[in-house]
């Protein structure tokens, strides 16, 4: 395998994912729209996944206005929260019926629920936080992996964080989400490698100027942020033919805080 791999040197090429099916969480907002869009650029047909229908459907309209040569989006409403298993089904065999296989799948959608020490963490904000970040990726790649294991190429990369490797007070649920997120990466790796051509990878954005981020840090001036639009070459790196043979590894859209780019 190749350990060497660096995500921020890759440039992709213009069709980069072409002929690619991507399926991204979260695709209504932050980071996952910024990606869906780059990932349709460059040439992919891009699965919205997401809650809220109108968001999404404004996103495709934005997409397919954007790339006039055939970029296509496919809404797919899933509410990572409420689902239940017929729901996950139905989108998996969607998926099959229309386009055959999946190539990659990017794993964004989040919550980050409440700061708040342990001792006095609302347990229903926990149980909430643990079904949309970590059970319902859990349950959306086991329903999927049929349609990723007809790609020859296959991608999926879960969304970790900062405090998913190293714990800070306060940040409860959405932290432990986080590590399960990295070891569900290393657990479904390790299980299809030398099976299956299905490469399982984790991406840490870092800050970024999101809804989100705005949440956890509300007296942050977001304009010290980078743009998502500015990490998703990262995310096609990974999500595309760069990163073939790379797998069961954990990566940073960022370079750490002091180093140079
Ligand atoms: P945003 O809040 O901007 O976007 C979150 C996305 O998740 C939205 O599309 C939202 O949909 C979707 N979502 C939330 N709940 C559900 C649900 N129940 N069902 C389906 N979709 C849902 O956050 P970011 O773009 O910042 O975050 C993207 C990922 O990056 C997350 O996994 C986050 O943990 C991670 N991350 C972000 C960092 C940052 O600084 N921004 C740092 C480290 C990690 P809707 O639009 O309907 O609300």
């Amino acid at each position: 395998m190749n350990t060497s791999f660096d995500p921020r040197r890759v440039s992709a090429a213009a069709d980069e994912l072409a002929g690619r099916v991507i399926a991204i969480t979260g695709a209504s907002d932050g980071i996952g729209r910024a990606v869906a869009f780059e990932c349709a650029r460059h040439g992919a047909a891009v699965i919205l996944l997401g809650r809220n229908q109108r968001k999404l459907e404004s996103v495709r309209e934005q997409i397919e206005a954007a790339t006039p040569k055939g970029g296509e989006a496919t809404v797919a409403v899933l509410d990572l929260e409420h689902a239940l298993a017929a729901d996950y089904d139905r989108l998996a065999d969607a998926v099959l019926e229309r386009f055959g296989r999946l190539d990659g799948l990017l794993h964004n959608a989040g919550l980050l629920g409440i700061l708040a020490p342990i001792e006095h963490y609302d347990v229903p904000t926990w149980c909430r936080v643990m079904h949309v970040n970590l059970t319902a990726a859990f349950a959306l790649t086991q329903v999927l992996l049929p349609a990723l294991k007809r790609s020859p190429d296959a991608s999926i990369l879960f969304t970790s964080s900062g405090v998913g490797r190293r714990a800070k007070a306060y940040w409860g649920a959405y932290a432990v989400t986080k590590f399960g997120v990295e070891a569900l990466t290393q657990l479904l790796a390790a299980e299809l490698e030398g099976i299956s051509p299905v490469r399982v990878n984790a991406i840490n954005p870092g800050p970024v100027r999101t809804r989100m981020r705005r949440q956890a840090y509300p007296a942050e001036n977001p304009e010290s942020l980078p743009l998502p639009e500015t990490l998703t070459s990262v995310y096609l790196a990974l999500l595309g033919p760069a990163s073939r043979g790379v797998t069961g590894m954990s990566f940073d859209a960022q370079p750490p805080p002091g180093t140079a780019p």
